[in-house]
């Protein structure tokens, strides 16, 4: 390839050559094993040459080198973590706003803040949110957690007359309660917003692992009560509608992390188990995991939106005073354009789109679970959306070497999880190119080595 001495024009070439390269990838991405070649990694690692060396050949050695070394998590049979893949419309986007390289801030990127905008109505539409709840694209959810976590700290604070932006320490005292599920990452978010994770008031769960709303300890106005939809292992949701009614008659702060169950919402079939949901004060949600936007792309949607602003906003000399940007609500200042890419997803779906989206993960998720029972694993727990929970009754850890056999296997990836003191594995249906036929090719191998694992025994 003869590149143009003309800057842009070459920047473009090399800009097609990734995404010709990225395009092969994908390909031939369900024929390969799912898991990672690691062994050829050790090539990445070399001095710094002194002399740069030519695009092409800098995209040639992380493609060749890199690409054998991903986890094919893109195509559909990774059941790992909650991962999602990236639909069509929002990757070619990606690769558009590769070129672009907006910086997404009300002076720096007019059309992406614009797009961010739309796509944060269309989900609050979506999710049946009040209308006046505004929000904004973060890196993840754990950091639109931090927004909102520090945005529910001031304002609970403030009633105890102590203003925002004064120092933590010497503070009135604020309360977090919280399901004994809450994911790990809620944690690290207290902790980051000076709330400790020493102190939390966790609530038991019953066996789906739903917060049980009638042992909550008694709440108050300086109370943070976190709720969770979509349990990691079960992807159950707390009883919303009940610990609503709590925290509105105590005047309490209600936020829900709903990184990926919270769009389970939309769906007619299993939507129901998130009533309630409008009535708290802040939700998180990440369009990375089921909605299948590109990584990484989190969602902190807040109805007391003057509050988040006061807590969020920054001023500087260079910035216009009165013209308000996403950039007001976020932890980041310099931020990339994720909303443009799900204004993507959600506009190539549409509504209907994205219920089919939902319903199918549900769907498959349950088609996954009936195959393990037939063979012999219990699933302790109803599938309430797209997450599977297994285990052995009779001898639950020999599921750790069944888990290391499907992986070595390459037919399918997940992993060893506990839960409720079980010890077993975690499926998590969350790709959108997940097909019926990926659910029957993980199943027949599961089928096969627990066979074999049958025969360990003997
Ligand atoms: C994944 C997840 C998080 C953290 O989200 P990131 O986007 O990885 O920061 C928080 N809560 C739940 C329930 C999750 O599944």
């Amino acid at each position: 390839m003869t590149l143009s001495t003309n800057p842009l024009e070459r920047q473009a070439a090399i800009l097609q050559e990734g995404a010709r390269r990225g395009a092969s990838y994908l390909t031939t991405l369900s024929d390969r094993p799912v898991r990672a070649s690691t062994d050829g990694l050790g090539a990445f690692d070399f001095a710094l040459p002194k002399r740069g060396i030519s695009d092409l050949d800098v995209l040639d050695l992380i493609d060749r080198v890199g690409a054998p070394g991903t986890v094919a998590s893109a195509a559909g049979r990774y059941f790992g973590y909650v991962i999602g893949g990236s639909l069509p419309a929002a990757s070619g986007t990606r690769a558009m706003l590769t070129a672009w390289d907006q910086v997404a801030d009300a002076p720096t990127g007019p059309s992406v803040v614009a797009m961010e905008e739309v796509a944060i109505r269309w989900m609050v539409d979506l999710l049946k949110l009040p209308p006046k709840t505004e929000g904004v694209f973060t890196t993840g959810a754990t950091m639109a957690n931090v927004a909102l976590l520090a945005t529910a700290r001031d304002e609970l604070l403030d009633r105890q007359g102590h203003r925002r932006g004064k120092s933590l320490i010497g503070a009135p005292p604020i309360r977090v309660v919280a399901s004994a599920e809450i994911h790990a990452t809620v944690l690290k978010s207290l902790r980051i917003v000076g709330l400790g994770s020493d102190d939390i008031e966790f609530v038991p769960v019953d066996d789906q692992g739903r917060l049980q709303p009638e042992a909550m300890p008694q709440i108050d106005d300086r109370t943070l009560v976190l709720a969770q939809v979509g349990n990691v292992c079960t992807g159950a949701s707390d009883p919303l509608a009940q610990i609503a009614t709590k925290c509105e008659a105590a005047g309490a702060w209600l936020h829900v992390d709903g990184a990926f169950g919270l769009w389970a919402r939309v769906s007619q079939k299993i939507g129901a188990a998130l009533e309630g949901l409008e009535r708290a004060d802040s939700w998180v949600v990440d369009a990375h995991k089921t909605l299948n936007a590109p990584y990484d792309s989190g969602v902190a949607l807040c109805r007391h939106h003057v509050a988040m602003r006061a807590s969020m906003a920054i001023g500087a000399s260079y910035l216009p005073p009165n013209e308000p940007s996403p950039a007001d609500l976020a932890p980041e200042f310099s931020r990339a354009a994720r909303g443009a890419e799900t204004y993507a997803a959600l506009l190539s779906l549409g509504q209907d789109g994205v219920i089919t989206l939902v319903d199918r993960l549900h769907l498959l998720a349950v088609r996954l679970a009936e195959g393990v029972q037939e063979m012999g694993f219990t699933v302790p727990h109803d599938v309430h959306f797209n997450q599977v929970f297994c285990t052995l009754s009779q001898d639950p850890m020999r599921c750790e070497k069944i888990v290391k056999e499907v992986q070595d296997s390459g037919e399918a990836w997940f992993g060893s999880a506990s839960w409720q003191g079980q010890e077993g594995f975690r499926m998590s249906i969350s790709n959108w190119s997940t097909s019926e036929d990926d659910i029957d090719r993980v199943l027949s191998e599961l089928a096969k080595v627990k066979a074999r694992s049958d025969y360990w025994l003997l």
